[in-house]
């Protein structure tokens, strides 16, 4: 090691990075050198070039001084991408993260009495106001309002749901499961494709608390099919004096269907239709940062604020401010349709979306590429809403001299900034929806270093 750091190139890292680093990033270079040798992978010790290790070495702790959490490019045309962390927040949203994230604030204070206050009102009449429910609570997600909902409303007590609503959401959210953790006990009715309101209404009895609906948001079953109404699930609760309540998932606060997307169902019409209590996450088609929003019935909001869950899945101030921020988007003088990103990414033109594909397209053959092409696409809301219907869009479809497929794919997400694209039919494709005019420098840059290699 002594023998390393006197050699004038190794050494001089020193002058750049702290000598903890160096010795650190060293040790673990000679680690993977021996490792290769004991491993064969190395039959023969390459010529010692102080130069060539200590630009490794230096790449090593260059690498290990980046954030591990780092921004990425979506070239997926999947606008809410989960593994992607879902919505791009507005910059009103970004600002309030900051100015409550640096300062001190009155996350729990009422400015007007100088008493302790509660975080729920900060946004409480803002959800009311968009949704037309009575009250209002948020929390960290949606599977955590439900759970909350569950467990304030019916633990040990029946809860009643179609067999054709059973679902699971990535990472092992399974609704079957989480109604057993809040301890209440399943009665599934109805079949997988066919339930009807009357099979709710057999099997309420006065074990009943909750007629539970969900949004079967990542899948469809098609063909003879059969879901009850709402409205004549509220007739039934309210004669058996049960909740009627829906895990709506997705949420929209507003109609969608001038985009060609009709299926998803609006939150203030639900509860319109007679719903006690809807669940919904605020960071999949509201845009806004992660949280889960519960809307509904005075009564049974004041139960959920009461239970001492609420205080083990309660929001963040950073995700509360960021939340608050988006909702203020949704009101006048502002154009959610220009201002949340989400709902950007949908409204947008086939046009502009054309001439995002056009422009990257040009820009990629004035770098060199030759084989690059403009196609249309579709691309998809995500986030477990509209799993079906998919969205024209337009994306650029390429191929590399000596990189396979699967090596640009690889390559890319190497990259300073990585670009998540897709494969299509043995190319790589990046579609245009999901980028924005800011990424494409991004993208130029990541191809510029693909080829330089
Ligand atoms: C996405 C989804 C959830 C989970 O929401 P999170 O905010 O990720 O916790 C629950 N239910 C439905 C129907 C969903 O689509």
């Amino acid at each position: 090691m002594q023998a390393l750091l006197d050699t004038a190139h190794i050494g001089g890292l020193l002058r750049t990075y702290t000598r903890q680093e160096v010795t650190s990033a060293l040790r673990s270079t000679l680690q993977a050198l021996r490792g290769s040798v004991r491993s064969g992978r190395l039959t023969s010790l390459p010529d010692f070039d102080s130069e060539t290790f200590a630009t490794s070495v230096a790449s090593h702790i260059e690498a290990e001084r980046r954030p591990n959490i780092r921004s990425v490019i979506n070239a997926t045309g999947i606008i809410i991408h989960t593994n992607l962390g879902r919505a791009r927040l507005a910059p009103e949203a970004l600002d309030a993260i900051q100015a409550i994230g640096a300062n001190y604030s009155n996350l729990e204070l009422d400015l007007h009495t100088g008493k302790r206050g509660s975080r729920h009102s900060h946004v409480e009449n803002l959800i009311c106001d968009l949704t037309g429910a009575e009250a209002a609570l948020v929390v960290n997600n949606c599977a955590s309002a439900v759970l909350l909902s569950l467990m304030a409303t019916a633990h040990g007590k029946k809860v009643i749901a179609s067999r054709g609503e059973l679902i699971e959401i990535g990472g092992a959210f399974r609704l079957p499961d989480v109604i057993e953790q809040s301890g209440a006990i399943l009665k599934e009715v109805g079949s997988t494709n066919k339930t009807r309101a009357a099979d709710y209404e057999r099997a309420v009895d006065s074990e009943t608390a909750v007629l539970l609906k969900s949004h079967t948001s990542n899948f469809r079953i098609v063909g003879f099919t059969s879901a009850p109404k709402r409205e004549d699930l509220a007739i039934i609760a309210r004669n058996s004096n049960t909740i009627l309540m829906e895990d709506l998932g997705s949420g929209v606060l507003i109609d969608l269907s001038a985009y060609g997307l009709r299926d998803e169902p609006v939150v203030s019409d639900i509860l319109k239709s007679g719903v006690d209590l809807v669940m919904f996450s605020g960071d999949k088609l509201l845009g806004g940062p992660q949280s889960g929003i519960i809307a509904g019935r005075g009564d049974l909001v004041g139960r959920l604020k009461s239970h001492p869950l609420c205080r083990a899945v309660r929001l963040d101030k950073l995700s509360l401010a960021g939340l608050e921020a988006t909702l203020r988007l949704y009101r006048e003088p502002h154009d959610p349709f220009q201002s949340v990103p989400v709902l950007r990414a949908i409204a947008q033109t086939i046009g502009e979306i054309r001439g995002r594909a056009d422009r990257l397209a040009d820009a990629l053959i004035a770098s060199g590429l030759e084989d690059v092409t403009v196609a249309k696409s579709a691309a998809y809301v995500g986030g477990g809403s509209l799993p079906q219907q998919d969205l024209e869009s337009y994306a650029v479809s390429l191929s590399v001299p000596s990189y396979t497929v699967d090596a640009i794919v690889a390559a890319l997400r190497a990259a300073e900034t990585p670009i998540v694209g897709l494969i299509r039919s043995n190319r790589f494709v990046m579609d245009a929806r999901t980028l924005t005019d800011e990424d494409l420098p991004f993208v130029l840059k990541a191809f510029r270093g693909l080829r330089g290699r």
